[in-house]
């Protein structure tokens, strides 16, 4: 399952901060999944409770959170939202644009028990 690789590289980077802050155990995770990145939410949701076992956040609570497609039209310059079949401009209607967002997977944010606070 593409997911479960996914997120045993997302938990070694979990595992990565959670050392640099010396924290004794991760709470939640909170990752930004745009439509483009090959992601299925659900599935990373599921992943994760296998993955998570034996780590530090093996108690910790994954929330996936979608973002959207915004391209830059390169013949009028405008920036738009667009759909995952019809990346065209939201402008102009030109069908030659550059995806500015929607492909990402990325860790956006990490929280921890040091102590007792936690750290965003
Ligand atoms: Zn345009």
């Amino acid at each position: 399952m593409h997911e479960l690789a996914v997120c045993q590289a997302m938990l070694e980077q979990v595992a990565g901060i959670a050392a640099r802050e010396q924290a004794s155990e991760v709470t939640r995770i909170i990752v930004r999944i745009g439509p483009l990145s090959g992601v299925v939410p659900e599935l990373l949701e599921q992943a994760f409770t296998i993955a998570r076992s034996g780590t530090i956040a093996n108690q910790a609570e994954l929330i996936t959170e979608a973002t959207g497609i915004r391209v830059r039209c390169s013949q009028c310059g405008a920036e738009t939202d667009a759909g995952i079949t019809r990346m065209i401009c939201g402008k102009c209607g030109d069908y030659r644009t550059q995806l500015l967002s929607g492909d990402e997977l990325l860790l956006a944010s990490v929280e921890l028990n040091r102590a007792e606070q936690a750290v965003e």
